[in-house]
C-alpha cells in the first residue's frame, strides 16, 4: 500500500474528508485536504489566506494558479510518497497539471475513488456539519456526535459551523461541482483507474467498501 497515490473525488458533503482521515491511517498514506490547507492559511492570515477567503466565502473555487502552487509545494514537502488527495483536483486544468507534475517524477495516480451522493442528502449533511477550527476534526449533529456538546473530542476546541455550510452557499458549491469538477469523472475514466463507491450509507459501511476496493 505504501507509495500509493489515491484521489478522492465527489461532491462537497460526500464524506471525502471523514473517509480520508480514516483510511489514510489504516493504509499508511498521507491525507492531503486542500480545503484544510486553505482554511489554515485563512486562520493564520497569510497572503494566500487573504486571497483564498474571498472565493471560499462565496462557495467559489480558488483560482487554478494559486491551487497549483499550493499543491506542488505540499507534495514536494512530503516524506512519504503515498498520499490521498481530498478536494484536489477540482478542475480539468488542475487534473492535467497534476498528471504532468507526477509524470515529471516518473510517478502516476494509482486509483481515483468517486463517492456518489444525492444532492438533498448533501444539503442535509452539510447543514448539520460542525468542525473544529483548531485541529480540523469534523462532526455532525446527527451522525458524528461529540462526548461533550459543542466541544471537539480530539482537542477540546469549540466547534463551529463552517461559513460556507449555510444552505445558500452549499447550493452554490453543488452547482460549481457540477459545472467544474464533475467533468473530471470522464477524464479519469479515460486516463486512470476510476472506481465508484456509494456515499449514502453509514460511515463504517462506506469505510469498509472503500478499503475493499483499495486493497
Ligand atoms: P472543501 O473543504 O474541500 O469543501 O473546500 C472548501 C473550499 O476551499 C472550496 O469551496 C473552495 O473554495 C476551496 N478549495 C478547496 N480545494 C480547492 C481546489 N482544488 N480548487 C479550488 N478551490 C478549492
Amino acid at each position: 500500500m505504501e507509495g500509493r497515490k489515491v484521489i478522492l473525488l465527489g461532491p462537497p458533503g460526500s464524506g471525502k474528508g471523514t473517509q480520508a482521515a480514516r483510511f489514510a491511517g489504516e493504509l499508511g498514506l498521507e491525507h492531503i485536504s486542500t480545503g484544510d490547507l486553505l482554511r489554515d492559511a485563512v486562520k493564520e492570515g497569510t497572503e494566500l489566506g487573504k486571497k483564498a477567503s474571498q472565493y471560499m466565502e462565496k462557495g467559489l473555487l480558488v483560482p487554478d494558479d494559486i491551487m497549483l502552487g499550493l499543491i506542488e509545494e505540499k507534495l514536494d514537502s512530503l516524506d512519504s510518497n503515498g498520499w490521498i488527495l481530498d478536494g484536489f483536483p477540482r478542475t480539468l486544468t488542475q487534473a492535467e497539471a497534476l498528471s504532468t507534475m507526477l509524470g515529471g517524477h516518473q510517478q502516476k495516480i494509482d486509483r481515483v475513488l468517486l463517492i456518489e451522493v444525492d444532492s438533498e442528502l448533501i444539503v442535509q449533511r452539510l447543514s448539520n456539519r460542525r468542525v473544529c477550527p483548531q485541529c480540523n476534526a469534523v462532526y455532525n449533529l446527527n451522525t458524528i456526535r461529540t462526548a461533550v456538546e459543542g466541544k471537539c473530542d480530539a482537542c477540546g476546541g469549540d466547534l463551529v459551523k463552517r461559513p460556507d455550510d449555510e444552505e445558500e452557499t452549499i447550493r452554490k458549491r453543488l452547482d460549481v461541482y457540477e459545472e467544474q469538477t464533475a467533468p473530471l469523472i470522464g477524464y479519469y475514466r479515460e486516463h486512470d483507474d476510476l472506481v465508484t463507491v456509494s456515499g449514502a450509507g453509514g460511515i463504517e459501511e462506506i469505510n469498509a467498501e472503500i478499503l475493499r476496493v483499495l486493497k
